[in-house]
C-alpha cells in the first residue's frame, strides 16, 4: 500500500490497522491528522540503542523487534511489537532515550506521531492515558513472563512460542525468519537453531527453507509451545479489552494453517 492510500485508510475509516491506535483514536479523533505513514524493509533501524525518542510508531503490517546490545557486540531480542501495540513507551515514563534498538523484523508499514503531539493527546485525554498505562502493564508482564520462560521452559517450546507470534503477525501461512533472527530471539547459537528447525520440520509442524517458515500444522504448533504464548494472549485481551469495554481485537491468532 502506498503512503497516500495508507494515510487515506487511516483518516477516512474507523480502522487504522493497529488495534491500540484505533482505541486511542476513539478517545482523540484529532490524532488522525497528525499520523504519518512510513514503510520499512526487513533490517531497517527505526532507532539505535540510546537514540533520542522523536516519534512513537504503531505497526500496521509487519513487526518491529526490540534488541538490546551488549558491550561485547552480542545482542538479544527482548520483545517484538506488531499491530497490537506501539514503540515509544519510554517517552511517557520520564525518559527521552530509547534503551534498545528498534529494527524492522518483517517488512511492513507503521503510522507514526511525534512524541510531542502524542504527549499532548495523553495530557488532554484521560482515556488515552489509561490505554498507555494498560499497555505499560502488559509490557511489564511480558518481560516477567519472558524471563520466567527463558529460565523454566525448554528451547523447543520457546521456539514454538516465537514462531506462533511471528505467524500471527504475518497473517498468511508463510513468513520470513532467518537463523540469525531466531538465534537472537532464543538467545542460543545458530547450530542450535538449525537443530530445532529440523526437529519441528521432521514432525510436520513447519517447513523451513532459505529463511522462509511455512506453518504446516498450526494446531500442533500451539500444542507444542509452553503456556507463555496463551498466557500473554489472554492477559492482553483482559487488560485492554476491559478498558475499551467492547472486547479486544488485540493480538489476533492466525488460523490460516489450522487443519
Ligand atoms: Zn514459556
Amino acid at each position: 500500500m502506498d503512503k497516500a492510500r495508507l494515510r487515506a485508510s487511516a483518516t477516512r475509516t474507523e480502522s487504522s490497522g493497529n488495534w491500540l491506535l484505533d482505541a486511542m483514536l476513539r478517545e482523540d479523533r484529532t490524532l488522525y491528522g497528525a499520523l504519518e505513514p512510513v514503510v520499512h524493509a526487513t533490517g531497517d533501524a527505526l532507532y539505535r540503542q540510546d537514540d533520542s525518542l522523536t516519534h512513537v510508531y504503531f505497526p500496521v503490517t509487519g513487526a518491529l523487534s526490540l534488541v538490546v546490545h551488549m558491550r561485547n557486540g552480542k545482542a538479544a531480542e527482548v520483545a517484538t511489537v506488531g499491530n497490537e501495540g506501539f514503540v515509544g513507551l519510554h517517552a511517557f515514563f520520564g525518559s527521552g532515550i530509547v534503551p534498545h534498538s528498534v529494527l524492522q523484523q518483517a517488512p511492513g508499514t507503521s503510522l507514526r506521531l511525534t512524541v510531542r503531539r502524542f504527549a499532548d493527546a495523553v495530557r488532554r485525554h484521560a482515556g488515552v492515558q489509561r490505554l498507555i498505562d494498560c499497555y505499560a502493564a502488559y509490557m511489564l508482564r511480558f518481560a516477567e513472563q519472558s524471563a520466567a520462560c527463558a529460565t523454566l521452559h525448554p528451547m523447543l517450546a520457546r521456539a514454538c512460542r516465537y514462531l506462533l507470534v511471528a505467524h500471527d503477525r504475518a497473517g498468511g501461512r508463510e513468513f520470513f525468519l532467518t537463523h540469525a533472527m531466531l538465534s537472537e530471539m532464543l538467545g542460543v547459537r545458530r547450530p542450535s537453531v538449525s537443530e530445532v528447525a529440523a526437529r519441528l520440520a521432521r514432525v510436520g509442524l513447519i517447513e523451513y527453507s532459505r529463511g522462509i517458515v511455512s506453518v504446516k500444522d498450526r494446531r500442533k504448533l500451539e500444542a507444542a509451545t509452553c503456556e507463555c504464548y496463551h498466557a500473554m494472549q489472554s492477559f492482553y485481551q483482559r487488560m485492554l479489552g476491559r478498558i475499551t469495554g467492547a472486547g479486544c481485537g488485540g493480538p489476533v491468532r492466525n488460523r490460516g494453517a489450522s487443519p
